[in-house]
């Protein structure tokens, strides 16, 4: 008997047949003697209805009370979940997040887990029912409700199964596991039947869309055991996805990369000319950082005349505002010629955690992006990542060649 925690996002949750469908594979599981906390989304595209709503009501809606509204789409769907199970004779109980209690900070919409308790799950499973809880939301210290930022129920699963000290945490999702690059672009991507935790947390920060980032960051610090699935499989077809591992597995020869990220989301900015002297990066990236801005990226090339250029990525959201932050406060305060940007850029990135041990992945991946005439416009590397940002225009022609060039094309 193993202790399981799945999470079913907003696709599984999506319609009354989906939620009948979710009860029959959670039954399945029971039946092999399982104990099964589970974990749930707002059916799919009603998180954004209702911020929608909010928005026509109050432009900008107070943060307290979008979590009130938020956090009932996740109430919602366990009450339906508890419904279905229990038409099909297994025995349920929905609780929210306060009811657990899963205690948060009380930064509304975006709060971070301090604390869950476990009482009232444990009670439950010690008599055989089926736990279900609200994904997405938690309660502060005043008993407010919080959300944990947008697709949060990855990580109120993940921390669920911490707190529980679960077997496995099973992430449901619409997709049968983590791919060698989008499918979409790449059709000769393969599944992995396992990646480490440190390149799937590159993966997430990269782009790739299938867990939550902070999910990840949470599997990783309390070594949770996390396996992401597909709940769309017919019973019988299933498969076992993607498991998430820790160590690299001594006895398995590893692929040099696991994979080939991109990210479309990204813009540029460069202030040309600014005086070469200490300080500088503070005083252009200090103010960045005051208005909550993300960078990513940074580059500083050698200085030549006492000046240098410098640049940087950021969110391509996040791009005009930028902008007129160097041209009209920083660019005067520092002294720089000019500012340029580019919102016309994507990040391409090779991961894996093979590169260690292995010389001349960066060389190959320049070769083969030079032989297709792309043009590299900057690079970073991590020990077990290469990020180049090239034109948008070349995206999928650089995944695709990168993809291959790594071997990594279905045999
Ligand atoms: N329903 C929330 C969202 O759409 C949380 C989640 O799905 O993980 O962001
Ligand atoms: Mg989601």
């Amino acid at each position: 008997m193993a202790l399981i925690v799945q999470k079913y996002g907003g696709t599984s949750m999506g319609s009354a047949e989906r939620i009948r469908n979710v009860a029959r594979r959670v039954a399945r599981w029971k039946a092999q003697g399982h104990q099964l906390v589970v974990v749930v989304s707002a059916m799919s595209g009603e998180t954004n209805r209702l911020i929608a709503l909010a928005k026509d009501v109050s432009p900008q809606p107070d943060a307290r009370e979008l979590d009130v509204m938020v956090s009932t789409g996740e109430q919602v769907t366990i009450a339906l979940l508890a419904m279905a199970l229990k038409d099909i004779g297994i025995d349920a109980r929905s609780y929210t997040g306060g009811q657990v209690k899963v205690l948060t900070d009380s930064t509304h919409t975006k709060a971070r887990i301090l604390h869950i308790d476990d009482a009232n799950m444990r009670r439950d499973l010690d008599r055989g029912t089926v736990v279900i809880v609200a994904g997405f939301q938690g309660v502060d210290e005043n008993g407010n409700i919080t959300t944990l930022g947008r697709g949060g129920s990855d990580t109120s699963g993940v921390a669920l199964a911490a707190a529980l000290g679960a077997d496995e945490c099973q992430i449901y999702t619409d997709v049968d596991g983590v791919y060698t690059t989008d499918p979409r672009i790449v059709p000769e991507a393969r599944k992995l039947e396992r990646v480490t935790f440190e390149e799937m947390l590159e993966m997430a920060s990269l782009g790739s869309k299938v867990l939550q980032i902070r999910s990840v960051e949470f599997a990783g610090k309390y070594k949770v055991k996390l396996r992401v699935l597909s709940s769309l499989e017919e019973e019988g077809q299933e498969t076992s996805g993607t498991l998430i591992t820790f160590e690299e597995d001594k006895n398995m020869e590893q692929p040099i990369i696991s994979g080939i990220a991109f990210n479309r989301d990204e813009a540029k900015l460069t202030v040309l000319g600014v005086p070469d002297r200490p300080g500088i990066a503070y005083q252009i990236l200090g103010p960045i950082a005051e208005n909550n801005i993300d960078v990513d990226m940074i580059i500083q090339n050698v200085g030549h005349d006492g000046t240098t250029d410098f640049s940087f990525t950021v969110n391509r959201g996040d791009f005009a505002r930028t902008k007129k932050l160097l041209e009209e406060q920083i660019q005067p305060h520092v002294g720089a010629r000019a500012i340029e940007g580019d919102s016309k850029i994507c990040k391409v990135s090779a991961v894996g955690v093979g590169m260690r041990s292995h010389p001349g992945v960066a060389s190959k991946m320049f070769r083969t992006l030079a032989e297709e005439g792309i043009n590299i416009q900057m690079i970073s590397t991590s020990e077990i990542k290469i990020s180049v940002v090239v034109d948008e225009k070349y995206l999928e022609l650089a995944v695709r060649v990168l993809h291959r060039a790594f071997g990594l094309d279905q045999a």
